[in-house]
């Protein structure tokens, strides 16, 4: 009986701190109910159960879920906010592993996701967190994927403590600018946040290079030699193109970087350097607010990389100003100066009255988001930065046609590019070519001369690629090269969901008309 009881209350807790850690996107979709209907197999439970991609591409199921949805702070977006009149509740680290060891034996999930409101203190919830994952690293004996939150203003020492036992670990950033983070998150502060993620950085590199492994695993910012050397590689392989010269700069770092430091000032932040010699882990776990018996220390771990599916952060889009051009730039120093494994953006959703946020009801900008997401993979596989994209002048993606296809149409001058004769990095720049698409064309060709019907069946979609390629010297239809021509035609090809948006007006591009004159080229 005490067992049913048992089990009712932590399904009870499970089915509110699952809902509410519903808004944490750094570990992807959520799920849904779905019951058995006793015909077909399977079913869904929506509590807890999310989606994330292993670096290999697999895709795993994972138990989301927040410790606790108390919280200390009043950030103004927040649906667990303090001043929320909501329903609270709070595992004990012991419920958590039972739940995850069950859900774990009954194949529902192969790992957790552990976010939190903050209880007491940040040091406090921070070892809440370590002793739950301790309990499963040990007495549970899980030794699955485990994502964990850090709480910005935890101490540096339970930190480390929690990185030698989770594989990945996630500090939001929660706002795309510093500014922004003070106008609505008035508890939490900028070292706080950039402090833990500085420090899970330097982790990562010590431990990798305790285990005699260099790389951070970073698909794309290897490290900053190696980054520069490939935007060096990239920058020759532009240079050889006619008129290279009209067109934007490859490199302009600067500026990107000029636009990161005005939002979030990273180089205040302490080097690797100073981070180690002021880190002595000798110190006593300084969790002072609770008894710190249960919690059994062990820095050694000699067989433990520390975090070895590196670190992510979120920012919340929409709920302040920032312009894309922000966004990027910031995005790109994360992942150029906290060598972060990913950055994810959430649309803002308006869940609490709050004359400084957007109107309730007013949609969240999931295009925006959409666009964001597709930039982000330029950034990252694609050689792109933040100040190619975007500008001061020009701060935000157009929302109608991808970024890739929105920078193709503003340097027409580029193109077209002779599939047949073009290197990996300028395939790479054609909309509607991508990684594994521009490799094969790079081994086809030694062997045949290709066409247009040669590189559809390799990836290549074509009604995009279109007006920037040639093959053997023709391009597909008689195309002008003109932008707001082929800006239309663009848009044309989007699906008619992605045409909406986020700020509630359509297609600022003219529709196609059997009477214009420019469709009868
Ligand atoms: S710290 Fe802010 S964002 Fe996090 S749970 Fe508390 S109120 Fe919500």
């Amino acid at each position: 009986m005490t067992n049913i009881m048992q089990m009712n209350g932590i399904m009870e807790k499970l089915t509110i701190l699952s809902d509410a850690a519903k808004y944490d996107v750094a570990c992807t979709s959520s799920g849904v109910h779905r019951g058995g209907d006793g015909k077909n197999i399977g079913n869904a439970f929506a509590s807890g159960i999310c989606h994330a991609f292993t670096g290999d591409g697999r895709c795993i199921s994972l138990l989301k879920i927040l410790f606790t949805n108390e919280c200390i702070y009043d950030c103004k977006y927040c649906v667990n906010r303090s001043s929320n009149d909501n329903r609270r509740a709070t595992f004990t680290p012991d419920e958590v592993c039972q739940l995850t060891v069950e859900f774990y034996r009954r194949n529902y999930i192969e790992g957790l996701f552990l976010s939190s409101g903050i209880i007491k203190s940040p040091d406090y919830t921070m070892g809440l967190l370590y002793e739950t994952l301790f309990l499963l690293r040990t007495k549970y004996r899980f030794n699955g994927y485990v994502h964990i939150k850090g709480i910005p203003g935890a101490s540096a020492d339970v930190i480390e403590m929690v990185g030698y036992l989770a594989d990945r670990m996630s500090v939001n950033l929660e706002l795309p600018t510093a500014e922004g983070l003070r106008q609505v998150a008035p508890n939490k502060v900028r070292k706080n946040i950039l402090s833990p993620m500085r420090q899970i950085q330097n982790g990562i590199k010590e431990s990798r290079q305790t285990h005699g492994v260099t790389s951070m695993k970073s698909r794309v910012y290897i490290d900053e030699k190696s980054y520069y050397n490939q935007l060096a590689e990239m920058r020759d392989s532009y240079a050889r193109l006619q008129d290279y010269q009209k067109g934007v700069k490859a490199i302009r770092q600067k500026n990107a970087d000029a636009v990161a430091e005005q939002s979030w000032n990273f180089t205040q932040m302490q080097t690797a350097e100073t981070v180690a010699k002021k880190n002595n882990i000798a110190q006593n776990f300084p969790v002072s607010n609770r008894s710190t018996s249960q919690i059994t220390r062990n820095l050694s771990y000699p067989d433990r990389y520390f975090v070895p599916a590196g670190q992510s952060t979120q920012m919340i889009i929409g709920a302040t100003g920032e312009s894309d051009y922000q966004i990027m730039s910031v995005t790109e120093a994360l992942y150029r100066k906290f060598e972060m494994k990913r950055v994810f953006y959430s649309a803002f959703i308006n869940v609490n009255e709050d004359a400084s946020l957007p109107a309730i009801g007013k949609k969240p900008p999931l295009l925006r988001e959409h666009r964001l997401y597709q930039a982000d993979f330029l950034l990252r596989f694609y050689g792109f930065q933040a100040d190619e994209l975007l500008s001061e002048k020009n701060p935000n993606f157009n929302e109608q046609i991808d970024p890739k296809c929105d920078w193709a149409v503003h340097h027409l001058e580029l193109f077209p590019v002779e599939i047949n004769k073009a290197d990996y990095y300028t395939l790479l720049r054609v909309p509607g070519i991508g990684t594994k698409s521009a490799k094969r064309i790079l081994s086809a060709r030694r062997h045949a001369t290709l066409d247009f019907s040669d590189i559809k069946k390799m990836g290549v979609v074509l009604k995009r690629a279109l007006y920037f390629i040639t093959c053997k010297g023709k391009m597909m239809y008689q195309t002008r090269m003109e932008e707001n021509y082929i800006t239309r035609h663009l848009t044309y090809n989007e699906k008619p969901a992605e045409m909406f948006l986020s700020d509630g007006t359509t297609s600022g591009y003219e529709q196609f008309s059997l009477f214009d004159p420019q469709y009868h080229l």
